[in-house]
């Protein structure tokens, strides 16, 4: 009885798992809300659902939301409250539409005058956001925006869990006018399902990468749905085994130490991008696994097997022309390597190598990296045979998956 006892007791003490709450587009997201005292209210609102659940939290200001006295009066009211302010650019550009010198100009702009106003009250800006979570769609992007974030002293506040609860505002704000009680009590419903919903899914992904329990980053935005609902939003978090914590214990985890480098049009959460730069890995290094397998194969005599990494419906092109198809492939190959000696032993050597994938969307609605869907080499080969002089040339070789592996659609090889 006792040890029973003492073990549901240890179960009960489970570690919660760590939660840090970031806000964006302060003051206020949404462009519904011109009224100062609309925007007073929602700020109390979001304050307070803060304030009961004892959330330590990262509001990211978007300087072209900053209208006047009033909002910064808003802004002081974060602060006063114990939260942090980071940076969110100026007028929200994405680094994916604009190009990396007049993105720079922008988010620049709006960290001066941002840290300027944290200096003046003895703070210190510390994280960005990039707006949209786009982090540059090319890698001279990607290396322009994190020079700048070095440069400045800025950290990348990435986010863990994508989600949509910014959609849920303008038929929160539209009930809410029309005090439409039934429609709000739906809207309500529908926010808290899909944030339930999106913190599932990413948790669970984010476990599976690490394989462990992973401290998570949610992103939410400054809006009245968020007034609104937060209340019961936090009260189940913490139902579902989340604790409340302050950025600096949530980034001190591994997981935040190195963020993956990954060129993408679309913003995606951390584990996305991880789970895309870890696919990429896994793609190469089973293409070169294939690609030794086949070299293996060829050196031992073995036409069949060397050619079993071909497409049914394989396009190979040498100078002397087109074959088409695996079995045409084969003939060719055992006309011009009648046996072992002429085959010699083969050597590929991988020169290059690059991965082709896109965005899909996900059931949740949030832009995610798809599977890696070709991958192309560019090799040397060289035969070694007896008696004769080495010969080596260039090939071009295109995969797609198969099965659990890959194989070869199309080969250029001279
Ligand atoms: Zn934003």
């Amino acid at each position: 009885m006792l040890t029973l006892a003492f073990a549901g007791l240890l179960l009960a003490a489970a570690p919660a798992r760590p939660l840090l709450v970031t806000v964006d587009d302060l003051p206020i997201a949404s462009s519904l809300h011109a009224d100062p005292a609309e925007r007073s209210r929602i700020t109390e609102g979001l304050l307070a659902a803060l304030a009961k659940h004892r959330v330590p939290a990262v509001g990211l200001v978007t300087w072209s939301h900053v209208r006047d006295a009033g909002d910064r009066a808003l802004l002081d009211r974060w602060l006063a409250a114990g939260h942090e302010l980071g940076n969110h650019s100026d007028r929200h550009p994405s680094l994916s539409a604009t190009d990396a010198a007049a993105w720079i100009a922008d988010v620049e702009r709006a960290r001066v005058e941002l840290d300027a106003f944290l200096r003046d009250r003895g703070r210190t800006l510390r994280f960005f956001r990039f707006p949209f979570l786009r982090e540059g769609d090319t890698e001279a992007k990607v290396d322009a925006a994190r020079a700048w974030l070095e440069r400045t002293g800025q950290r990348n506040l990435t986010v863990t869990i994508d989600d949509q609860d910014w959609s849920f505002e303008a038929a929160w704000v539209k009930a809410s006018r029309q005090g439409d009680e039934a429609a709000l009590a739906a809207v309500s419903e529908d926010y808290l399902a899909s944030l339930r919903l999106s913190v599932r899914h990413h948790e669970r992904s984010g476990d599976a990468l690490l394989g462990r329990v992973t401290p998570q980053v949610l992103l939410l935005h400054a809006n009245a749905v968020g007034a609104g609902n937060w209340d019961r939003l936090f009260t189940w978090l913490v139902q579902s085994g989340h604790r409340f914590a302050s950025a600096d214990e949530v980034l001190a985890d591994p997981a935040f130490a190195d963020l993956p480098r990954l060129p993408a049009t679309h913003g995606f959460s951390l584990w996305d991008r991880l789970g895309a730069v870890r696919r990429d890995g896994e793609a190469r290094e089973a293409v070169r696994a294939l690609l030794a397998t086949q070299a293996e194969a060829w050196t031992r005599g073995d036409i069949a097997a060397f050619c079993s990494a071909y497409a049914e419906d394989a396009a190979f092109v040498s100078p002397t022309g087109l074959t088409s198809g695996r079995q045409q492939v084969v003939e060719r190959y055992r006309r011009r390597y009648p046996g072992p000696e002429a085959m010699g032993a083969l050597a590929l050597e991988v020169l290059e190598m690059r991965t082709a994938w896109g965005t899909e969307v996900s059931l949740l609605g949030d832009a995610v990296p798809s599977r890696v869907h070709s991958v192309s080499v560019v090799a040397r080969w060289t035969l070694r045979r007896t008696g004769q002089p080495d010969a080596t040339g260039l090939t071009l070789v295109v995969l797609r998956p198969r099965g659990g592996g890959w194989e070869i659609v199309q080969d250029a090889s001279m």
